[in-house]
């Protein structure tokens, strides 16, 4: 994954080989799952004695086991997923440093870009509030299902650390023992915050180690790239653990959780749209001197690309051919500007990455602080930069940042029907982003 090396060939959500494509076979484990649910929850309804007691018994050692099995591959490889990811995203900082003036001001849009984008995610969330739909009794069922980790996410919110501590605990004494114990919160200090932190610093020493570390950058590329692999099997056998965990939520809860879900849809979209025509038109206008009405329609074939394979690597030559021909942007800054951006710019996760965070906290009733909601908006920025441009290439890092935050990470299990559909939309703003980071660093370089 170098940062401005040839794009992963690796989706963790591959279109399957034969057949129909994952993406749909997702969607139609939604359904199934959801109208199986409802149907058995109106059947066997609270109260319904035995056959109530039967179909809660299913859900709970069948349904939701299948759930399980393939969020655990996913957690198995997300410890050393983000640790090469971030560590050879520094080191291939480098390639950045070369570039001198271009490569600052683009990493400076970037930074303000990502930011910008996950204020709107938490703005738009505390004020919509589209995980709030659920009544306390059903959040309480929610935490019960999700074992221990909600219960003791409530306390945890109870009882947090004094912020000297908090922050303190960010680097870690023993980043092994911080490893070994963020997935299930048992570590003694910052948990994955502080193996985010190692990762940082490893990568800035390879940087700086120079031709030496190369061949340990090389290492860690390979190795996110096998994780990758990984994740992308354990990607298909997405449909039949969604339809398990959809089947178990819906009987409990009925149409209320898909209510719910429909708003948090809803409000991603909005986010998003809001940062593509908000932000990018502003910045366009004021500093890539531009009509943002041109430049959209300038990039249409762009957009539909990115939107049709949800992947910023997949567009990057369509982006690339758009900038020099239609934008008529320079070469040699949109060249690199892009090609560091399918990357390292991706402002649509980023915020799809806050606002799915905070949605799913709402939904099981954990409150998060100021401080919380601020740690969240630093790991999804992170995040934006170690995301791969591929589909689907956030969902392990939600998983992450809902476990910092001690809501349970399996929960990421309620969004993967609707994945697919906020993925092709934040791509688009992803893919956007790096085209208007590009008119921008172009404009100020004449
Ligand atoms: N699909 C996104 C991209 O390629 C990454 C993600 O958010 O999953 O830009």
């Amino acid at each position: 994954m170098t940062i401005a090396g040839p794009p992963p060939q690796s989706p963790p959500v591959a279109a399957h080989p034969r057949g129909l494509a994952l993406h749909w076979q997702i969607l139609i484990g939604l359904l199934c799952g959801a109208v199986a649910g409802l149907i058995a929850g109106q059947v066997w309804p609270a109260g319904a004695g035995d056959g109530r007691q039967r179909l809660l018994w299913f859900s709970a050692n069948v349904a939701q086991p299948v759930g399980q099995i393939f969020l655990r591959l996913i957690f198995m490889v997300v410890i050393p997923l983000v640790f090469c990811a971030l560590a050879v995203g520094v080191a291939g900082l480098g390639e950045i440093r070369k570039l001198g003036r271009v490569g600052g001001r683009t990493l400076l849009l970037t930074a303000v870009f990502s930011m910008i984008s996950v204020i709107i995610a938490i703005g738009l969330v505390n004020l919509v509030k589209p995980g709030r739909g659920l009544s306390e009794q059903q959040q309480a069922d929610l935490r019960t299902r999700f074992a221990s980790e909600a219960g003791k996410a409530v306390e945890a919110a109870k009882q947090s650390k004094p912020l000297r501590d908090a922050l303190l605990d960010i680097i870690p004494r023993n980043p092994l023992r911080e490893m070994v114990g963020a997935i299930d919160n048992s570590s003694p200090g910052g948990g994955m915050l502080a193996v985010m932190f190692f990762a940082l610093v490893f990568g800035a020493a390879l940087l700086a180690a120079g031709p030496k570390g190369a061949p340990l950058v090389a290492v860690l590329d390979a190795g996110f790239e096998v994780c990758m692999k990984v994740i992308g099997f354990a990607m298909r056998l997405a449909p039949a653990g969604v339809a398990g965990l959809m089947f178990a939520l819906t009987a409990e809860l009925g149409l209320d959780i898909l209510r719910v879900l429909a708003v948090f849809v809803l409000t991603a979209i909005a986010g998003l749209a809001l940062h593509m025509f908000g932000t990018y038109g502003v910045a366009l206008r004021w500093f890539a001197k531009r009509s943002p009405l041109e430049f959209f329609r300038g990039i249409s074939d762009v957009m539909l690309t990115a939107f049709a394979t949800a992947s910023s690597n997949a567009t990057l030559p369509t982006a690339l051919r758009a900038a020099e021909t239609r934008l008529r942007l320079r070469p040699q800054v949109s060249n690199f500007v892009l090609t560091v951006g399918a990357t390292a710019n991706q402002n649509g996760t980023a915020l799809f990455e806050g606002v799915t965070v905070l949605f799913l906290a709402q939904v099981f009733g954990v409150p998060l602080s100021l401080e919380q909601q601020l740690v969240v908006a630093a790991m999804c920025v992170l995040a934006g930069i170690g995301t791969a441009g591929v589909p689907g290439g956030s969902i392990p890092y939600i998983a992450i940042v809902l476990q910092t935050v001690h809501v349970p990470a399996e929960s990421v299990a309620l969004i993967l029907g609707v994945d697919r559909l906020l993925d092709m939309c934040r791509t688009t703003v992803n893919v956007s982003g790096d085209l208007a980071i590009a008119a921008c660093v172009d404009q100020a370089e004449r």
